[in-house]
Formats: C-alpha cells, structure tokens, sequence
C-alpha cells in the first residue's frame, strides 16, 4: 500500500473530529486538473455520507472534458462566485486542501484559505509541503497522484470502504489516469495498480472513462496540436532539451479553452535524444510554463529555483513575468549551467 505518513495519533485525531458533523470546505488548485478535482468530488462524497456539510471550492474553472464527472456541478468556482466561496471559507470548521501543498496555488482563494482559523488538512503528492497546515498527509514518489492518497485514506485510515462507490471510485480512478498519463509515468508502485484494481469492483468501465477524458477533443484541440509540433518545437541537440512556445496569437488563432494545452508539454518529451522539455504558453499577465523530465533531471528544483514554480521531479510548472522572448532567452541561458546533467548517460 501506499506509504502512510500520518501516525496512528493523527488518524485517530481526524477520526474523533469527524464522529461530530461538522461544515467543510475541500480547496482544490487554480487551474485544476482531473487528479484534483477527482480527489475533491471523491473526499466531498464521503464525508457527506457521514452528515458534513462539505463544498467543493476551486480558485477558476476547469476543463470541460471533466465536467461529466459525478456531483462536479456542485463546485463553487470562485471566479464565478467569489463571495459564496470566501463565506464557506470563513464559515469552515476544517479546510481540506487536496492537490496542492503550497497557497499560493489557490489563486483569489488564496489570502482566505491562508488566514483561515480553522483547521486545514492537507492531502497531497508534490515535493516540500509548507508547514501552515495542522495535518500534512503527503507522500510523493511512492504515490501516483492525490486520489489514491485519498482512496487510502477513506478505505484504511477512516475504515470507511463501505461508503465506497461507482460515483466515488470514477472520481479517483480519473485522477489516478491524468496524473500518470494513462498510466505512463508516476506508475512504478504496485499500490496503484492495487487500487486501480480495487476501484473496478465498484463497477465502474474504466474504458467508457477514458473515452470521455480522451476522446472528445475538439477540432480546434487537435488543430493547436499540430500547429505546436509544426510550426512551436525547437529542439536543442546540444543540451538534450527541448521547448514549444504558444504566443497569445496562437491561442486566439485555436480558439483556446482552457485544458486545450494539457498533454501538449509531453510531446516535446517523446523523441528518444530528449532529457527535459518546456511548454511556454502566453498569457495576459505572464508566461505559464509546464516543464517535464525524464530520468534524474529534476525539473522541481529547475522551476522552484528558476521560475516561482514546483512540482515533482518529473513534471513541475512555473510562471515567467517577462515577455515571451525574454523567458525562451532566459531558459537557453540557463541550460548552458545544466548541459552536463543533461547529456550525461543515465541509462
Ligand atoms: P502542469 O505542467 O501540468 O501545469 O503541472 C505539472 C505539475 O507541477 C503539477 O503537479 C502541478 O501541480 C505542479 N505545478 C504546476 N505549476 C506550479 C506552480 O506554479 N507552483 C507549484 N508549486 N507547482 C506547480
Ligand atoms: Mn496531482
């Protein structure tokens, strides 16, 4: 099983929390993705069938390619509706925080999760949780993404697998195909496969959920991700690198909705000479950067010392505050510190 970080001590504080009802508020990331939302929905089901009153609260919206899932159109999207959703913060006895581990990722949502007084329990996978939260659940490499921390913790630390279901367990089986690329990264731990396997007998078509995640791209999707491989890679020999840039003319040109670039970054990674890879894509305010890896470069450290940014050894993401030029000139800079890294053999 997935390795369990919290103590006996704190499962059984959580548990002698919960005996009451109490009113909860579950924070996902900005921009959130099928793991978070997945783990929220998840976690947002079980806890009201123990009488909680539980919301699901995100900074933005999310893609749509998500919006089939179970009770997803109970979540409050604070650019939609941002009183509601600072008042259920305000009024929250606890703050589940899922998918995220630092808040500055919580967008506007961020000052009032912060300061919030009441108690916030974090559940997640990325690297060097913050210390602000009253209960860190986090493992990393030894987890695939932050819905099998969440099956671990309803079905072994809660003793809660009769509360398990078809609605809960296709939330986290999402989650746990997003965050490894249809189980193609982030996957070496037979616990994932256990739980994969444990999630099907709740009778859920693992296919039939694929299908609605991968196969109802638009037009404009597919046609944004031919024009990034023809027109946006630059490859870099020398440094075993490569990078796709998308200017906010592109974006227009595809008619972007947001998700439209999810998956896009992988691409830069799949020729067999290259190490790292970087997505620049432009914004009103700033350049958004995804960077992935393989092997022993880690792209963590690259966007938490180079780019405000973080994430896990093989995929992390960052902001750059310059213009498009700057940040791709900047990035070529700082490659040159790294070539050895990069080309050194590793396999
Ligand atoms: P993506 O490139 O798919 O947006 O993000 C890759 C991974 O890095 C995800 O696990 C995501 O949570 C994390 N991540 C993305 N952007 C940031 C950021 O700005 N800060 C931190 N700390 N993590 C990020
Ligand atoms: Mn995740």
């Amino acid at each position: 099983m997935t390795k369990n970080t919290l103590n006996e001590e704190d499962i059984l504080w959580i548990k002698r929390l919960l005996e009451t009802p109490r009113k909860i508020a579950i924070i996902a990331h900005y921009n959130p993705d099928g793991d978070a939302i997945g783990a929220s929905l998840a976690l947002m089901m079980f806890l009201q069938q123990n009488n909680h009153e539980v919301c699901v609260l995100t900074p933005n919206s999310y893609p749509d390619f998500l919006k089939w899932m179970p009770q997803s159109q109970t979540i409050l999207q604070a650019t939609e509706n941002q009183s509601l959703c600072m008042d259920k913060i305000a009024t929250a006895e606890i703050v589940f925080c899922l998918d995220f581990n630092t808040f500055n990722r919580t967008g506007i949502l961020q000052k009032a999760s912060e300061e919030a007084k009441c108690i916030k329990i974090l559940i997640d996978h990325h690297i060097d949780p913050d210390a602000t939260f009253d209960i860190v659940y986090s493992a990393t490499e030894e987890t695939s993404s932050t819905c099998e921390l969440i099956y671990n913790f309803i079905t072994n630390m809660m003793n809660g697998s009769r509360y398990m279901n078809a609605e809960i367990a296709a939330c986290l089986y999402v989650g746990i195909i997003t965050d490894t690329g249809s189980l193609s990264y982030s996957c070496n731990n037979k616990s994932t496969y256990y739980v994969l396997g444990n999630l099907l007998q709740y009778g859920i078509d693992g296919e039939d959920i694929h299908r609605k995640i991968y196969d109802t791209y638009s037009e404009n999707r597919i046609r944004l991700l031919g024009h990034c491989l023809v027109k946006r890679l630059v490859v870099l020999e020398d440094y075993a690198s490569s990078f796709i840039y998308l200017t906010k003319e592109d974006l227009t040109q595809y008619d972007y909705k947001q998700g439209d670039i999810e998956g896009i970054v992988n691409y830069g990674l799949s020729m067999k000479h290259v190490r790292f890879t970087a997505l620049f894509s432009e914004r009103d305010d700033r350049v958004r950067i995804s960077f992935r890896s393989k092997g022993d470069f880690n792209v963590n450290d690259f966007a938490r010392n180079h780019f405000q940014g973080g994430g896990h050894k093989n995929a992390s993401g960052g902001n750059s505050y310059t213009s498009m030029d700057a940040t791709i000139e900047t990035f070529k800079q700082l490659l040159k510190q790294y070539q050895t890294a990069l080309t050194t053999p590793w396999e």
